[in-house]
């Protein structure tokens, strides 16, 4: 049977090559270029030896140092005003929380391996499967591993792709956790790959922290895809709402933390009665962060409901995304596929309803 998993030698190899150019190229691009690479290779490594510390860390710490060098995101005041009110919107949804457990679905890493080919050729696109088949088609460079409370190194996640700049290369680690989740994440880290292969972003290029935005909407096409194979009915309704509270537990989260700013700044008053230019000065980079996640995830949204109605121009817009970088010196705008500032405030408002009540259909411009 084909092992999922990575070769510790080869990404051992690969770091010390990698470190050792490192050292002495003295061109700036080349450098990220490698230190992205170094990150990966370590992060890969240090999973697959399951190991907390190596002798690796010193030198991390400078190369990390390196990477971090970069401009803020490129922010003014009507673009901040826009993500405030997105934020907002989103916070406002009455929605009920309820706690899922996820009951527990065996299936072998050849079975997961399939139903994400068959997923990613369900949708219709031939590139799109392509690039799918050669991740899928290659057992080194996914891992997968029996999920566990004590793994020491990627402990927060149950998914994790890092990109390698320099060979060209996606690397992806996925826990697994015997449920429905196993097969989300999976082809979550596999969009991941493809966005990469369809063309890479480099940090430096790049504006910041749209990265979820192909994945995301992955997500929300794989639990239709579910569906429609009829796939344990009573998991998807779960999933549907995990999607959804990830949403609005960002946006109320981000909300109380940014009106603690406010408090300490500014004493008692309401975000509302505040200026732009008052908030800007409490606006912390978690908080900018934030977000622009919120901003990523309902453009997600949008995506898949796109492909909902139209899945031909809908499909055309979700590689236009990710064949592009975005500008990092202006404010990101997705006008182009379909996703403009007006567009993206109005799902905002309508996000729990679209989800949750197919009667109301919307009409997506
Ligand atoms: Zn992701």
């Amino acid at each position: 049977m084909v092992k999922y998993k990575f070769n510790k030698e080869e990404l051992k190899q690969l770091l010390d090559y990698c470190i050792e150019r490192y050292e002495n190229t003295t061109d700036d691009k080349e450098k990220e270029r490698l230190g992205l690479s170094i990150l990966t290779y370590y992060n890969m490594y240090m999973i697959a030896n399951d190991e907390k510390e190596s002798q690796y860390e010193q030198k991390l710490v400078v190369i990390r140092k390196g990477l971090m060098n970069e401009t803020k995101p490129f922010v003014d005041r009507s673009y901040l005003k826009f993500l405030l009110k997105l934020m907002n919107n989103i916070a406002r949804t009455q929605w009920k929380h309820h706690e899922y457990k996820y009951a527990s679905m065996r299936c072998l890493n050849n079975g997961l391996i399939k139903i994400s080919k068959a997923f990613y050729y369900s949708l219709g696109d031939e590139e799109i499967y392509k690039l799918a088949c050669k991740i899928l088609n290659n057992p080194q460079i996914i891992h997968i591993v029996k999920y566990s409370n004590k793994t020491l190194h990627f402990k927060n996640f149950i998914g994790i792709t890092n990109e390698d700049y320099t060979f060209k290369k996606v690397y992806m680690a996925v826990k697994k956790t015997n449920t429905i989740l196993d097969m989300l994440t999976l082809n979550h880290e596999v969009m991941h790959g493809i966005d990469f292969y369809f063309r890479e972003k480099i940090p430096s290029e790049n504006y910041y922290g749209f990265q979820e935005v192909s994945a995301y909407a992955v997500n929300h096409l794989f639990i239709d895809f579910l569906k429609e194979m009829e796939i344990s009915d009573k998991e998807i309704p779960k999933l549907k709402e995990k999607m959804l509270w990830l949403l609005l537990d960002l946006a109320q989260d981000t909300k109380i933390d940014l009106e603690n700013n406010i408090k300490q700044e500014f004493g008692k008053k309401k975000m509302l009665s505040l200026k732009t230019s008052d908030i800007f000065k409490v606006i912390s980079n978690d908080i900018l962060e934030s977000l622009i996640q919120i901003q990523a995830y309902v453009m997600a949204y949008g995506l898949y409901w796109q492909i909902k109605q139209n899945k031909e121009s809908g499909i055309r817009n979700l590689k236009y995304f990710m064949s592009n970088i975005i500008p990092k010196n202006r404010i990101p705008d997705f006008s182009a596929i379909g996703l403009s500032p007006d567009v993206l405030l109005d799902l905002s408002k309508k996000i729990a309803i679209i989800e949750f009540d197919d009667e109301k259909k919307l009409i997506i411009k």
